[in-house]
């Protein structure tokens, strides 16, 4: 089963982009404002306090067409988190760099560069910095 998109979708919760169906936004913010401040194990204690609070509970599930598959319910969000954490690294939990953006976003680039939560930042940020280059050099 791949936890990474149990990850993905705490990213969606704390976005706002999913409804907030177990209460665990807040929480989960958290963990993403340590992680982000580098307060690396502040930020895996909170996670494990998550774990402890709210454990898995695996259901097998069949739904739009797919065959046989686990949910994992509301303690799957911060598993997923706990995946990401362990396999790839507390850094990689990050809150995005552009302006008036409070996003967050699970970075599983290779080489660890994303600083943005969607494309749209990204290229929003770019164009604010070529405007401060340009007011720069004249
Ligand atoms: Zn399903
Ligand atoms: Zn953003």
């Amino acid at each position: 089963m791949d936890l990474t998109s149990y990850a993905e979708l705490a990213v969606l919760v704390v976005n706002g982009e999913l409804p907030d169906e177990y209460g665990l936004r807040e929480e989960l913010i958290s963990v993403f404002a340590l992680a982000d401040a580098e307060k690396h194990d502040e930020a895996v204690e909170l996670l494990n306090t998550l774990l402890a609070r709210h454990p898995v509970h695996p259901q097998i599930s069949a739904h739009d067409g797919q065959g046989w598959h686990l949910h994992l319910a509301e303690g799957g969000l911060v598993m997923g988190l706990a995946a990401v954490v362990t396999e790839l690294g507390v850094d990689r939990l990050g809150g995005c760099r552009a302006q008036r953006c409070s996003n967050v976003f699970v970075d599983t680039s290779s080489n660890r560069s994303r600083r943005y939560c969607s494309e749209r930042c990204a290229s929003r940020a770019n164009v604010a910095a070529y405007r401060a280059r340009r007011r720069n050099d004249r």
